[in-house]
């Protein structure tokens, strides 16, 4: 079996899984179907976790003149005090009675955030493939993978490429192809419709806030200050009971009277769907993985540390197969546990 370790999406759980294999010597393909920079929809708000992971992946912190920072605070919902509660650590209350995260928030628009993991790729030689967009993967016949995708030349006609892997990494967001070839669709429980809108700011500086406007719903809106602009935004989990749930252009009219990017999101699945290794040489890594946090909404934290963790399965295991079941149980082992707490909060929430 031969071939590269082939990464598929840039964002930032193929990018951290990329820079670590790349760093560590082994040959890497990185290919994205976007050309960066590329906007997509999210709060831009970084979770703190994600900059020590992301360094010990190889890259520098960049990004750090451009953060821009604003205090974080969240209203509405009982399920805050709760969270205060077990994690007094990092809530506090204000003198408004709201509480506070942290208390400084760190965000960034992805446009730029993603973009500069992809410049920092590239500076380290590595060639990231854009707009290599993935249709299939098939097993080979030498026991590794095939991947198979069409990519526009400049006349703007679509041409077909093909690559070998010993290992496919697929981190190609909340629609993965690899996934829905290798599992089906997401289950209908596992999905969440996110809305994001770019509004003016009011006058003067505001907090950013999360805000949860239903009594007994995971329902929650955001509001995060984003350099001139405001990063407003929906984030409401479906479930099978919830089969009318409204479109959600609709929903971005509905809240914030005006048009924006719509999207269904995965959630952080129960534990008997979620999947870290569908076939022995294939990991799915990130937003492919379904790791998005139901309560809090944030997932690049997430994408990043399944980044980090499969790139380390596939650099110390003796084989593929190996390399696999490692990942597989140690996604689990990672993430099933704070997928009980969550369940057992948001029981406790909804009841
Ligand atoms: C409404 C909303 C708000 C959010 N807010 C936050 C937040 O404030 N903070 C936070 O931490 N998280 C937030 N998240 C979650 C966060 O956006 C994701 O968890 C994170 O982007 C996952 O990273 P990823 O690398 O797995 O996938 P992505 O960032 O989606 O990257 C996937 C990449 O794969 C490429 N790709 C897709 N298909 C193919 C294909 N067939 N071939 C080749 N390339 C392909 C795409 O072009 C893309 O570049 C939010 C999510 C939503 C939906």
């Amino acid at each position: 079996m031969g071939g590269p370790v082939v990464v598929v999406g840039a964002g930032p759980a193929g990018a951290t899984a990329a820079m670590r294999l790349h760093r560590a010597g082994l040959p890497v393909v990185l290919l994205d179907r976007a050309h960066f920079p590329r906007d997509k929809i999210c709060g831009d708000l970084l979770p703190p976790r994600t900059f020590p992971l992301l360094r010990q992946a190889g890259f520098q912190p960049s990004w750090d003149p451009q953060l821009q920072r604003s205090a974080l605070l969240a209203r509405g919902s009982v399920v805050f005090d709760r969270l205060a509660r077990q994690r007094p650590q990092a809530w506090r209350s204000t003198e408004s009675g709201r509480l506070s995260l942290t208390p400084i928030a760190e965000a960034l628009p992805r446009r730029l955030f993603d973009a500069l993991l992809v410049d920092q790729l590239r500076q380290h030689d590595l060639p990231v493939r854009e707009g290599w967009q993935l249709t299939q993967l098939r097993p080979d016949t030498g026991g590794g993978w095939c991947l198979s995708g069409r990519r526009p030349d400049p006349s703007g006609a679509c041409r077909g490429w093909e690559l070998q892997a010993s290992w496919v990494l697929a981190a190609d967001g909340a629609g993965s192809r690899v996934r829905q070839q290798m599992l089906g669709s997401h289950h209908r429980d596992d999905l969440a419709v996110g809305v994001r809108v770019m509004a003016e700011p009011a006058k003067g500086s505001q907090p950013s806030e999360l805000i949860y406007p239903q009594p007994h719903s995971l329902l929650y809106r955001w509001s995060f200050q984003l350099g001139e602009q405001r990063n407003l935004g929906l984030f409401r989990p479906l479930a099978t009971a919830d089969a009318a749930a409204p479109p959600a252009a609709h929903l971005a009219r509905q809240w914030f009277g005006r048009s924006g990017v719509a999207w269904a999101c995965p959630l952080l699945p129960p534990p008997e769907r979620l999947v870290g290794s569908p076939a022995p040489g294939v990991l799915l890594l990130g937003d492919a993985a379904s790791l998005i946090d139901p309560l809090l909404g944030h997932g690049i934290d997430h994408a990043a540390e399944s980044g980090l963790l499969a790139a380390n399965c596939v650099l110390h295991s003796a084989s593929v197969a190996e390399g696999s079941l490692a990942y597989d149980s140690q996604l689990k082992a990672l993430f099933v546990p704070r997928w009980q707490q969550l369940q057992a909060l948001i029981r406790r929430q909804l009841s």
